[in-house]
């Protein structure tokens, strides 16, 4: 027989998870292994609010691949997907290249959810890579340098649609950076504005209304406005149109209103909701024994509350490490592991020093809790990288 081909989509945390583990665990010449990936370096996309704001540079947030893999056990490839072609078992590529597999594991992640909102895609920011988190922050140092020279206050005003996590975590470090960069740009603090607008009657909806009071007043105190209960209607090239009407001049719009899973899944003919496949316990797309699915692409109902798990990092690489010992075990004639999500809490960043958190059921909160989101932030590092990653890039 000859030897089984696997292609894995994505170095993201649930693809690059795959590889990592597959490499350690498979002997030599008993896979094919491929990785392919859009950039020759993997991203933290968990830390991406901090070199948006600019609180962080873009390149202490990124790994090459290489770095990570044994190059002897899996293949690279640094290219863009195009299509998945399942009938004919074949991945092409932009270079024009036609990849055929055996198994295919399709980790490439997400794309902002924009509930057909208009001008959002044309004119609001996301944080969704490096290459779009250096273009938030050099627009917002543009801003700054802008408005001394024209003094119209749309320039300092920040709008950040969603407040999510992705939203709370970006005006988090934000607010921590308007300090710095009104220093810099010699701008009275007070001309400077920034909106948090939340749809839903809250804020982070659903997560523990005491953690989530604690969120708004750290945030308020270091110059957010919330406005909750009040969508986002409209996006223009002047800023936000608000359901009730009211219209905010801004020259940046960051949308933070949600994901759905990478758009390539679906053009594919994948059933999916949001983008994304609700996959079989072993984490394949119905009625595809081949195709596996991983990360923010993967729709898995939570029994106990009969919803989707969150898109998460976490989830993400345990599916991972489930998916790799799944594939050995085929590979070897052997049974798979359904996959079980091992849900360790939530931590989520106010900016230096401050956070809050859900621990199993202890909640944490200030200082107690940036800590632990550095903990797990270095764990993540441990996890794909082992120490020689947690020793280049450790959050201290
Ligand atoms: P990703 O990690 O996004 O990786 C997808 C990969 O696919 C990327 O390398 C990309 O370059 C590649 N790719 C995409 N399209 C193509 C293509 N066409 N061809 C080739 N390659 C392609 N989750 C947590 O659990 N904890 C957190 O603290 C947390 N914080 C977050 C903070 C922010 C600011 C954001 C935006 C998200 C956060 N999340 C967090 C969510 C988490 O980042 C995602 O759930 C996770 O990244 C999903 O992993 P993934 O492997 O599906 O995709
Ligand atoms: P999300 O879907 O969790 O939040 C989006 C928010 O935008 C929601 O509160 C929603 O009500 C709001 N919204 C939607 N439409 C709107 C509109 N028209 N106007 C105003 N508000 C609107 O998305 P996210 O925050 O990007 O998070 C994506 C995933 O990543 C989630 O699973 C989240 O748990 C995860 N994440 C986790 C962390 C962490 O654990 N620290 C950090 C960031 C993201």
């Amino acid at each position: 027989m000859s030897t089984p081909k696997i292609l894995i989509l994505g170095a993201g945390y649930g693809g690059l998870m795959t590889a990592v583990r597959l490499q350690k665990q498979l002997n030599y010449n008993e896979a094919d292994v491929t990785l392919v990936n859009k950039h020759d370096y993997h991203y933290f996309t968990t830390w991406l609010h901090e070199p948006a704001a600019g609180t962080k540079d873009p390149d202490d947030c990124r790994v090459d691949i290489k770095d990570l893999l044994d190059t002897n056990k899996v293949n690279f490839i640094k290219d863009t997907v195009m299509e998945i072609k399942r009938e004919e078992k074949k991945v092409l590529l932009e270079s024009g290249k036609a990849l055929s597999y055996d198994y295919l594991v399709v980790g490439l992640g997400s794309e902002p959810e924009t509930f057909g909102i208009q001008g959002l895609k044309e004119h609001a920011f996301s944080i969704r890579s490096i290459n779009s988190v250096r273009e938030i922050r050099e627009h917002i140092e543009y801003c700054f340098a802008k408005y001394k020279m024209e003094k119209r206050p749309e320039l300092l005003t920040f709008i950040v649609g969603g407040a999510g996590f992705t939203g709370i975590e970006f005006v988090g470090e934000l607010s921590d950076r308007v300090p710095e960069l009104c220093k810099e740009f010699d701008v009275d603090p007070s001309v400077v504005k920034i909106y948090n607008i939340e749809a839903a009657p809250t804020v982070l909806p659903g997560f523990d209304p005491e953690l989530v009071n604690y969120a708004m007043e750290v945030l308020s105190r270091k110059g957010v406005t919330f406005k909750i209960n009040t969508p986002i209607k409209e996006c223009t090239p002047e800023g936000v149109v608000l359901a009730d009407g009211e219209e905010i001049k801004s020259s940046t719009v960051v949308w933070t209103g949600g994901v759905r899973g990478n758009s390539i899944i679906e053009k594919a003919g994948f059933e999916t909701m949001r983008g994304r496949v609700k996959v079989d316990p072993f984490l394949r797309a119905p009625g595809h024994e081949d195709v596996f699915i991983v990360g923010d692409g993967a729709l898995i109902i939570n029994e106990e509350t009969n919803r989707p798990y969150p898109p998460t990092a976490q989830i993400a690489i345990q599916q991972g490490e489930n998916l790799a010992q799944n594939l050995v075990a085929v590979i070897r004639g052997g049974e798979m592991k359904p996959f079980v999500p091992a849900l360790k809490g939530t931590v989520a960043s106010l900016g230096k020093g401050e956070a809050i958190g859900l621990v199993g059921d202890k909640k944490i909160y200030g200082n107690t809790a940036a800590l632990m989101k550095k903990v797990i932030d270095n764990r993540s590092l441990y996890l794909l990288g082992g120490l020689s990653l947690v020793l280049k890039k450790v959050k201290l």
